[in-house]
């Protein structure tokens, strides 16, 4: 075996044990609390209550220190790495609040398959409805585990109707439960065909549970009781005749969604669910750039960035970009090229999210993620190569709700504000858009949150204060034409209407559906988009 195809050989074993993933939901629907059940699954944890919720309470006594915890906790909980029945999983965490939706659609693009988690009495809420859609534009395989069958929730069977009907998917139940609320006894394996039974466990892993290994078994009604063993054998009856065969093609194209069930807080279902995530789940897979498809086995290096963090130690200026690497092996200390700004960049200290070593990574494969300190060289959605020219896809702006104009009111510190809105909007806090050759700059958010963090982060960071004064918009849209020439006429017409992205692309400011509707049909050669994504 020559050198190369070893080296091949251990990338495709390297790549093969790797599962990058989030857990998605809608707040409260008991992410944060699955999170930390899969963590002590993998050791990384021993105590429940280890895991600190990435919410942002906007009743708590002070938003800022909030915001500041929270920011705190997002660091060290971005990604979570740890390693499980021979595979090395990486969760990488969303945070819940809507306002911060948008980075949860970019981490989006850094994963290869998601968790989403339901609460079973509420059902599909609109948080999640959002979070699909941002799945399907990308065809992202959805496992999605109904959380909190230890209260009266909704009947299973209407939940997989909601689901279906709510997220536009089809359904796969690959667990049952017996019964629900106080009398919920545990989740039936559809695939091994046999039930654990546990008493709830909150701290930690209960491991005396009672296995009953068919339907058939004389314990399962003696342990759970005649009426719910005979609902039991009903419902799988049931089951596997309207479902049919699990068709594993169909989840990992994003058509269909295997369903689990289960009580993250008391701890049933959980293994279930991990390990048929681990079978059926994809490694990390071949990804677009544009120019090529670019497949994870292949020997160079390359990697994109979906997350920056700045200014977490206001004393050093340094930031953290979240790098995912998407083929062959990043190595510490070697050069790599940064294709958008097309020179030469190297890490001496890269950072592991592994929890058993937390701290320099001398190298990582496909499907990992690597913390990148910088200073200032690297944007969302940069891609490092080892000299190829190509540039991953899939990190859109969406277009923001809420829109403010921002002032600057202390004119000694204007290279102070210019500097901080820059860098905070660079970490995807928020859009900034420009008219008047940057003397106005309108800021676009999902959420009013943003406006608090930022006005509150451009004084404490930068030491530049400013006003933002609402502006009565409703969406802004990117705008392209197939004929240059008319586009042009129609920015220089609506001048007041339209202001630079920060890649220099226009944007038009709709008042309201109505508007743009009206813009659409009075000018039919300028095609107006909600995301920048649309080459
Ligand atoms: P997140 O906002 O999605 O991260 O939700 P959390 O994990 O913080 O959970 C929200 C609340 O639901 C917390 O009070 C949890 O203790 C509770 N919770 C989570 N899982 C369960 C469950 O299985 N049963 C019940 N009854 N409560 C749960």
């Amino acid at each position: 075996m020559t050198t190369t195809t070893k080296a091949g050989a251990e990338l495709a074993r390297e790549i093969e044990k790797r599962r990058t993933f989030a857990i998605i939901s809608h707040p409260d629907a008991g992410k944060t609390t699955l999170t930390e059940k899969l963590l002590l699954y993998g050791g990384s944890i021993r105590e429940a209550g280890a895991v600190k919720s990435n919410k942002i309470d906007r009743g708590a006594t002070s938003d800022f220190m909030e915001i500041e915890r929270q920011r705190g906790i997002s660091v060290a909980t971005s990604v979570m790495s740890f390693e499980y029945g021979g595979k090395i999983i990486n969760i990488l965490d969303t945070p819940g609040h809507k306002d911060f939706a948008e980075d949860t659609y970019r981490t989006l693009t850094a994963v290869d398959s998601v968790i989403l988690v339901v609460d079973s009495v509420k059902g599909v809420e609109e948080q999640t409805e959002r979070l699909m859609e941002v799945c399907r534009m990308r065809n992202t395989p959805v496992i999605v585990f109904i959380n909190k069958l230890d209260r009266e929730g909704r009947n299973p069977l209407e939940l997989m109707d909601i689901i279906e009907e709510k997220l536009s998917i089809s359904v796969r139940p690959l667990t049952w439960p017996v019964n629900r609320g106080d009398r919920f006894k545990g989740v039936y394996n559809l695939v091994e065909q046999n039930l654990y039974l546990f008493r709830p466990g909150k701290t930690s892993i209960e491991e005396d549970r009672i296995l009953i290994e068919n339907l058939e078994d004389p314990r399962l009604p003696k342990e759970v009781g005649e009426e719910d063993s005979t609902q039991l054998k009903e419902d799988v009856e049931l089951i596997e005749a309207a479902y049919g065969d699990f068709d594993r093609d169909a989840y990992l194209s994003g058509d269909l969604a295997p369903v689990f069930f289960g009580s993250a807080l008391n701890n049933f279902g959980v293994r279930e669910l991990l390990e048929t995530f681990l079978d059926i789940s994809p490694a990390p897979r071949a990804r677009e750039t544009d120019i090529r498809t670019v497949a994870a086995d292949e020997s160079k290096f390359s990697g994109f960035v979906f997350k920056i963090h700045a200014n977490l130690d206001p004393k050093h200026r340094n930031r953290i970009a979240f790098m995912r690497v998407c083929s062959g092996t990043f190595q510490r200390n070697t050069m790599f090229h940064h294709v958008r700004a097309g020179k030469s960049i190297r890490f001496n200290n890269p950072y592991s999210f592994m929890a058993s070593k937390k701290d320099v990574v001398d190298s990582a494969y496909p499907g990992d993620v690597v913390g990148l300190y910088d200073r200032g060289d690297l944007k969302i959605g940069d891609t490092l190569t080892t000299g190829e020219q190509f540039m991953y896809q899939g990190i859109p702006s969406f277009s923001p709700e809420v829109f403010q104009e921002l002032t600057n009111t202390d004119p000694m510190k204007s290279k102070q504000l210019e500097k901080g809105i820059r860098q905070l909007t660079e970490e995807g806090l928020a859009q900034l858009f420009i008219q008047d050759q940057g003397r106005r700059k309108i800021v676009g958010t999902v959420g009013n949150l943003q406006f608090d963090v930022i006005q509150y982060r451009l004084l404490n960071e930068y030491g530049a204060s400013c006003r933002f004064t609402p502006l009565n918009f409703a969406r802004a849209c990117w705008l392209t034409s197939p004929d240059r020439k008319k586009l042009d006429r129609f920015v220089e017409s609506q001048r007041r209407r339209i202001a630079m992205d920060k890649d220099e692309n226009p944007v038009y400011f709709a008042e309201s559906e109505w508007d743009l509707n009206y813009m659409r049909r009075e000018y039919p050669d300028i095609d107006f988009h909600f995301t920048s994504e649309f080459k």
